[in-house]
């Protein structure tokens, strides 16, 4: 128990706390501790649980809105949000559009060096054996999620990719890496958990190419406060543009799905109209993809369960990408505010 007498401390981590709320949802405390190198390495980082919590909370609300379902619930103080609990999914996935740190390393890449399409990498969640990189199979043999379970949680990272690098890029920030966790709720879904902050990603100034991420503590850059802090305002900044984008939805929507082939995957159709085009001197067009819409009528619009739908029938993840938009009102003459 704490000091207040109504939470249960339930584990203390390096950079975290979470607490049992006694009401169905826990609470996370975010910690000024920092460790790196597996632990070898530790300090202090001021304000860095401030900074964390917070930025957290708005890219936790970001992704929502955009339909990537995270464990966020509100945000209690500076250091605290309120979270769904979950069982933790035992596999860290980390997503990079840029050579840096173990890829650079690993492959021996030169630090900055774009690689796309991006690339998924898979570790073991395991303090003991220093979070070792795996692959599906392992995931299998060990029996850390089913084929069905990874399969949600890969195309949710990705999308998480990019809808958070279409973010910093409002930031004046470059994505180049990341780390997510995801876990299960007591209803089974998947939810993203964990954090989202210069802890688990590296950011860099699009401008300067300066660091402005836990490498800063990790390779003693100096400035370590500065970043964190400077990713905050940035982040505060730029949120309530992305709100106002975004509005939240209640009552009847229409959800408007677009798909198309992959880009990896050839378009006849695509390259036909292109021809056809250029042949009738539009040489401006370099590159057409023919897809399809599906117009969804609601009485609830949840952008969750439209990129469920969107995942399980509509689209054909294996070949084909689709980005959706959800409308307030339905049918032809419902007025188009895009959220
Ligand atoms: N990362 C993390 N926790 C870990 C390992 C990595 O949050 O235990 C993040 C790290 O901040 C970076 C990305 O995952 O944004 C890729 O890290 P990398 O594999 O390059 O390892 P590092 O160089 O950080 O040891």
């Amino acid at each position: 128990m704490t000091g207040d007498g109504s939470r249960n401390k339930l584990h203390e981590g390096k950079a975290k706390i979470v607490w049992d709320a006694g009401d169905g949802t826990y609470v996370v405390e975010f910690k000024d501790d920092a460790t790196a190198f597996d632990g070898k390495k530790r300090g202090r980082i001021r304000d860095k649980g401030r900074c964390n919590n917070l930025i957290s909370a708005a890219l936790f609300e970001l992704l929502e809105r955009e339909g990537v379902p995270t464990h966020y619930v509100r945000t209690l103080s500076d250091r605290e949000m309120v979270v769904v609990p979950l069982e933790i999914v035992m596999v860290e996935v980390v997503v990079r559009n840029v050579a840096a740190g173990s890829l650079a390393k690993r492959l021996g890449l030169e630090e900055g060096v774009p690689v796309a399409p991006p690339v998924l990498e898979l570790y073991y969640k395991s303090d003991a054996l220093g979070d070792p990189m795996i692959n599906r199979y392992h995931v299998r043999a060990l029996g850390l999620a089913s084929d069905e379970e990874m399969d949600r949680i890969e195309a949710l990272a990705l999308r998480v990719n990019d809808v958070l690098s279409r973010a910093m890029a409002d930031c004046d920030l470059r994505l180049i890496d990341f780390k997510l966790e995801f876990g299960r709720a007591r209803d089974g879904r998947i939810l993203l958990g964990d954090e989202i902050s210069p802890d688990t990603c590296r950011f860099w100034d699009a401008a300067t190419n300066e660091k402005l991420d836990k490498d800063r503590f990790r390779r003693d850059l100096g400035g370590v406060e500065d970043a964190y802090e400077q990713v905050l305002r940035r982040v505060t900044a730029a949120a309530p543009t992305w709100r106002a984008a975004r509005p939240a939805v209640s009552g009847p929507a229409q959800a408007r799905v677009y798909i198309t082939l992959k880009k990896t995957v050839l378009d006849p159709q695509g390259a036909a109209v292109e021809n056809a085009l250029k042949a009738l001197g539009y040489g401006e067009v370099s590159g057409v993809r023919v897809g399809k819409v599906i117009i969804l009528d609601l009485a609830e619009a949840s952008p969750e369960r439209v990129e469920e739908m969107s995942r399980r029938l509509l689209a054909n993840p294996v070949i084909e990408d689709f980005t959706f938009e959800i409308v307030r009102g339905t049918g032809a003459r419902s007025h188009s505010v895009p959220v």
